[in-house]
């Protein structure tokens, strides 16, 4: 004889609590389901959470998080720059907000002098009082000073007088100079006395090199490049090493700093080959917002089997449209 027991938990059927454990079951992988962040976010938050631990782990202490190297704001003095006085309150507000020290961009704001630069300053141009008075402000705040100088592309500064127009690469754009004209290497050297002699507490300099539009399109460059067996490339590095073997001349104790992206497009080979001085140290810059995306791991890669030191650069709001 068989007997059948009903068993009752708080007046409940054990049948009840059965169906409730099997509904909330489903109502808990539907829940789930919903919230389940779809491909692209998973991707995002795996490379900054990635981006975030390799930095942690390398560069930061747990304690401050403070970086240990030097974190430089740009000035670029080309359009709007300060008055001296602002420079009063500026430098203090960036010591404050942890900068170690300031990149200035003169542009026609250095007060060139000498036959070969002459009316290339601009009206307003700071007088060499003046940087003595920036020099001296930044020195009171812990700011080092590191002049940029452009001396390949981006000198429309200067080469958009009509004075230079003969030193333009394309006779249509004042963007880059002639690396084989004759007098282009004396022009930037000129230049670069003349910066370093007004900051000679400067341990750095920059020579810009960024976005060099224009390469071995006129008549004397491409008869250089015929002449040695040029490429673009190999031409760009060919004043590249012309412009660091004069600062190393004058001034051996000087490191030079310059924009990377004309290497991007030479490779390992090629910057072997054209003999690259290893001691400059190209700024890795991009102003998007996803730096991941664009600079990969084989340009670090590559940059670390040729150069000693490289540092990396981002900006303030975007300098490519809104970002
Ligand atoms: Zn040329």
């Amino acid at each position: 004889m068989v007997r059948h027991y009903r068993v009752n938990i708080f007046g409940k059927p054990l049948k009840f609590y059965g169906i409730l454990l099997v509904t909330l079951s489903v109502l808990t992988i539907l829940y789930f389901m919903w919230k389940r962040p779809n491909k692209t976010t998973i991707s995002r938050q795996h490379k900054e959470n990635y981006m975030f631990n390799e930095f942690a782990r390398t560069e930061y202490d747990s304690r401050s998080l403070a970086f240990e190297g030097e974190k430089i704001v740009h000035l670029d003095l080309k359009g709007a720059p300060p008055k001296i006085s602002y420079y009063v309150k500026l430098f203090p507000l960036l010591a404050t907000l942890g900068a170690t020290g300031v990149l200035i961009e003169y542009e026609d704001m250095f007060p060139y002098t000498g036959a070969l630069l002459n009316n290339t300053s601009a009206l307003n141009a700071y007088s060499l009082e003046d940087i003595r008075t920036i020099n001296k402000l930044a020195k009171q705040n812990n700011l080092i000073v590191i002049p940029l100088i452009q001396t390949f592309g981006h000198m429309e500064f200067i080469l958009k007088l009509s004075e230079y127009k003969d030193f333009r690469e394309v006779p249509t754009y004042p963007q880059v100079i002639c690396p084989t004209h004759e007098n282009t290497l004396k022009l930037i050297t000129s230049m670069i006395e003349q910066i370093i002699a007004a900051h000679p507490e400067s341990k750095l300099i920059h020579i810009g090199a960024d976005e060099v539009y224009y390469l071995g399109m006129c008549d004397r460059c491409t008869d250089t490049m015929l002449k040695y067996n040029l490429s673009k490339n190999l031409l760009f590095l060919e004043h590249i090493n012309n412009i660091i073997d004069v600062i190393n001349r004058i001034y051996p104790h000087i490191r030079i700093l310059m924009w990377d992206d004309q290497f991007r497009s030479i490779n390992e080979e090629e910057l072997k080959k054209g003999h690259v001085n290893i001691n400059v140290e190209p700024i890795i810059w991009k102003y998007t917002k996803d730096v991941y995306e664009e600079l990969g791991p084989t340009l670090w890669d590559g940059y670390s089997q040729v150069f000693s030191k490289v540092w990396a650069a981002s900006a303030f709001k975007g300098a490519t449209g809104k970002q």
